[in-house]
């Protein structure tokens, strides 16, 4: 079974597509590379990286979301904000992982054999601020806590580019229990705006993998929305949960045509 393919991004950069829509990113310097999450574990990524760059490779984990830390065993060196330990071991748990490619048509024939086994050894820590040199290319740490109390978002310095991963996107989750509510989402959100001349491309891990700067405002629009009770307070299904879309969409897409959302839980509108 093929499970990956990639599209190169700029000289330094490139994107690594799993079987089933999610990504991640190559960033390949003079010294060293460094592949920005590991998608969810169906096949051996680190095979496939390896036919990609030559230097050697560390990992970095914006966050411990299942789809984004299933490979994470395969490599010797990876970093994680130890904040989402929590969150890993929830995700890691290998029966939930193989239900979650079942959910999906494209992942649900991969067979169990296939799934790299959660990661058990030991991870790095890393914090806001930390810059990872890789050799004419440096990578910034920005803590964005709320999808998850960990979530990172790295901004690739020398190529103006941010991931924002699942931290500020086109449905931004925050409902679980290891979710902030709106508010403390917001003030990461503020500081994430202090970052803005920093980068000119902002890159995501789903669906269409980029967005336009706007989205981080309008991602703010929306909390300031919900938090005024102005918001247009959707009921949406997800995963057997209750929540609700700040903003009207017919599927991803926001009727209004902007980009950014949120989907959250009552208990989170604070
Ligand atoms: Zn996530």
């Amino acid at each position: 079974m093929k499970y990956f393919k990639s599209e190169i991004l700029s000289e330094r950069v490139i994107r690594i597509i799993e079987l089933g829509g999610v990504c991640c990113y190559l960033v390949i310097g003079d010294k060293k590379a460094c592949l920005l999450d590991t998608g969810s574990g169906y096949g051996n990524i680190k095979e496939y990286v390896d036919t990609l760059t030559d230097k050697p490779v560390f990992v970095i984990l914006s966050h411990a979301h299942y789809d984004h830390m299933g490979g994470a065993a395969l490599f010797e060196d990876v970093y994680i904000n130890l904040e989402d330990l929590p969150v890993f071991r929830k995700h890691g748990d290998m029966t939930t992982r193989y239900e979650e490619a079942q959910r999906i048509p494209e992942t649900k024939t991969i067979p169990y054999s296939d799934m790299i086994p959660t990661r058990m050894k030991p991870m790095k820590g890393i914090k806001n601020g930390d810059i990872f040199d890789l050799g004419n290319v440096h990578i910034q740490m920005i803590s964005v806590s709320g999808h998850t109390p960990g979530m990172m978002c790295p901004l690739i310095q020398e190529e103006r580019t941010i991931i924002f991963g699942d931290a500020c996107g086109v449905s931004v989750l925050l409902f679980d229990e290891y979710s902030s509510c709106v508010s403390e989402y917001l003030k990461s959100l503020e500081v994430l705006k202090t970052y803005e001349n920093d980068y000119d491309t902002i890159y995501r891990n789903h669906g269409t993998f980029f967005s336009e700067k706007s989205l981080l405002d309008n991602v703010i629009e929306c909390c300031h929305l919900i938090l005024t009770n102005q918001d247009d307070h959707i009921p949406v299904e997800f995963h057997h949960y209750h929540l609700y879309a700040a903003k009207e969409t017919n599927e991803f897409h926001r009727i209004d045509g902007k980009e950014g959302n949120i989907l959250y839980s009552l208990d989170k509108a604070k």
